[in-house]
């Protein structure tokens, strides 16, 4: 079963011509190309989906790669200071 490309309604597969409206109907082959285009496109975004979500993943560790980094010399500057402190204060 198919639908009509004009008018919506179902017809049989293989008809070249929708009895409703008239209108002629894509070739089995032209359809199975189509499919297979859109089974392609399908993959595609699947594909380019994961890799922005395997971006995603690499940009947050590098922020928190940055981050630790960060407080580890945050700490080791306040360490610097509390040792650099002059006596009596
Ligand atoms: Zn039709």
């Amino acid at each position: 079963m198919g639908f009509c490309i004009n008018c919506g309604n179902q017809h049989h597969d293989g008809v070249r011509f929708c009895r409703f409206c008239g209108t002629g109907q894509p070739s089995e082959q032209l359809l199975a190309r189509l499919r297979a285009e859109a089974e392609q496109i399908r993959l595609l975004r699947m594909q380019i989906q994961q890799q922005q979500a395997h971006a995603q993943n690499d940009a947050y560790a590098r922020l928190e790669a940055m981050r630790q980094q960060a407080e580890a010399a945050a700490r080791m500057n306040n360490q610097q200071n509390q040792q650099y402190r002059p006596p009596g204060w």
